[in-house]
């Protein structure tokens, strides 16, 4: 990838996390975050992972992956740590 490549990159990247975040913003209205470990949900004991809505992080009770994040209370959502610092204001979940 070249450097004017790599910039048109990033940019995309940009204008995808942007709407990404504007949709989840939406989403969210109204939902209680809190941190969380991860466990595969009651109904469904062999779901494996959820990713962060964010950055498509993986987060599951494995080692070497985020095993605490924010969820709902429904435990549909999850967000990493770190993007839950990040975008908490933005999204109104503060
Ligand atoms: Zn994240």
């Amino acid at each position: 990838m070249d450097e004017a490549e790599l910039k048109k990159f990033i940019e995309n990247s940009k204008v995808t996390r942007e709407k990404t975040l504007e949709f989840l913003k939406k989403d969210l209205i109204d939902k209680k975050f809190s941190l969380e470990s991860w466990k595969s949900p009651k109904d469904n004991p062999n779901w494996s992972h959820d990713h962060c809505e964010i950055c498509n992080k993986e987060i599951s009770n494995l080692e070497d992956v985020e095993n605490e994040a924010y969820t709902d209370e429904g435990g549909f959502y999850w967000i990493c740590n770190a993007c839950f610092k990040i975008y908490q204001k933005s999204l109104g979940l503060d």
